[in-house]
């Protein structure tokens, strides 16, 4: 689990060669105008799954629910389990696969809600409670594939499925969803398709008399591009971290990054000519140098794959990361700050002064997206707490 320190001038930091902070007010403010997006009527659900992105599921949950959400969204048990031991009461749906007796069980006792994709793990989950002895039903929430191609019923085949799971007994159907492919695509043509193939399997439960309680359809994308896209709940992790899914969708509200990463300048030291820096010598001097030392490396989540390709900010000003980064440190030309000095903090991504580096850079040097960024900072950087908003009370998020 992760170490939380809330103290807001980071005092207890001082020792720390390098952290994640975690900005609160930046997370009220996300949810807040996600909200703001959505009719009065669609409920919010923060997804929260994979440790709430890199940010701490328990935190983020908390303070998701304090300024909008109503629902979690998690993909494992022990996800849902320990937002539970914290206290969470809000409903919170297990979006990845549960099949067996035992994880039945755990869902039952934690009060998890699954997601059903296939009539045996319909007939799995009825069986194993009717031997547990309870009198209230399990709300389950049936997944329709309509053209993600992952977890679901395929949609032909929603309305006879829909019944079958209807007809069980311990079963009560909470909702009827899916999940879209391509919501980030500047062309909508793929996301319309799945939007009228959702729409026909509704209405082919609808005409088996049964009402589905609640429907959604939405992620960050979605939820962002497109109001008809909402119906009753949107299921919203990348943009409550403050990251737009694609820069076409960057004008619809004004996000803001929750997570920076920061480290200390651990030693400063002259670089003659012609010195190669780090492992392998990728990096040889052309000049004498001012070079840095910062205690963070790629055992912490730096990408190895950006060496001698980032740069960080000090003081406000951009400086180059130079030779291979190690598992541990990694090395900066900082000629241009010939005062630096050891302690001095680092922010390797985030915002210092005017300037900012963001998840989304990364990912562009690296070819990847800004969610497996967010996902990659390890568990060995403590998660720092910073800007809460003021209805919160520190003692509610220790996690
Ligand atoms: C992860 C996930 C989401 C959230 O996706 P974002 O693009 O991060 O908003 C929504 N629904 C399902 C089923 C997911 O697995």
């Amino acid at each position: 689990m992760l170490s939380w320190d809330v103290s807001p001038n980071l005092s207890s930091m001082r020792q720390e060669r390098a952290w994640v902070e975690i900005n609160l007010a930046a997370l009220a403010q996300n949810v807040q105008q996600l909200k703001g997006l959505l009719n009065p009527k669609t409920e919010l659900m923060a997804v929260v799954k994979a440790d709430a992105y890199g940010h701490g599921a328990v935190t983020v949950a908390q303070t998701a629910l304090q300024h909008g959400a109503t629902w979690l969204g998690v993909a494992t048990i022990p996800e849902g389990i320990e937002l539970r031991e914290a206290g969470i009461q809000a409903p919170i749906l297990l979006l990845g696969a549960t099949n067996t007796p035992e994880q039945v069980r755990a869902i039952v006792q934690w009060q998890l809600q699954p997601t059903l994709g296939t009539p045996k793990q319909a007939l799995v989950f009825s069986e194993t409670i009717s031997t547990l002895g309870h009198r209230r039903s399990l709300p389950v929430h049936l997944k329709i594939d309509t053209g993600m191609s992952r977890l679901g019923m395929p949609y032909p085949e929603a309305a006879e499925f829909t019944r079958l799971v209807a007809r069980l007994p311990h079963l009560k159907i909470a909702s009827v969803y899916s999940h879209l492919a391509t919501a980030d695509s500047p062309d909508p043509t793929i996301m319309r398709t799945q939007h009228d193939r959702f729409q026909q399997a509704i209405h082919s439960i609808r005409e088996t008399g049964f009402t589905p309680p609640r429907l959604h359809f939405a992620n960050s994308a979605a939820t962002l591009v497109d109001a008809s896209l909402h119906y009753d709940l949107v299921r919203v992790g990348l943009a409550t971290y403050g990251l737009y899914p694609a820069p076409h969708l960057r004008d619809m509200i004004s996000l803001k990054p929750v997570l920076q990463v920061k480290a200390r300048v651990t030693q400063v030291k002259p670089i003659a000519a012609g010195t190669g820096v780090s492992y392998g010598h990728q990096y040889i001097a052309d000049r004498p140098i001012l070079m840095a030392v910062v205690g963070i490396g790629y055992a912490d989540g730096i990408p190895r794959n950006l060496s001698n390709q980032m740069s960080v900010l000090i003081r406000g000003q951009r400086v180059p990361q130079i030779g291979a980064i190690t598992m541990d440190q990694l090395m900066l030309d900082v000629s241009a700050i010939p005062d630096l000095r050891e302690g001095e903090v680092v922010t390797i991504l985030g915002q210092d002064g005017n300037q900012s580096i963001s998840a989304d850079d990364w990912a562009n040097t690296l070819g990847t997206i800004s969610w497996e960024i967010l996902c990659s900072f390890k568990h060995r950087l403590p998660r720092v707490a910073i800007g809460q908003p003021l209805e919160t009370h520190p003692q509610t998020i220790m996690g």
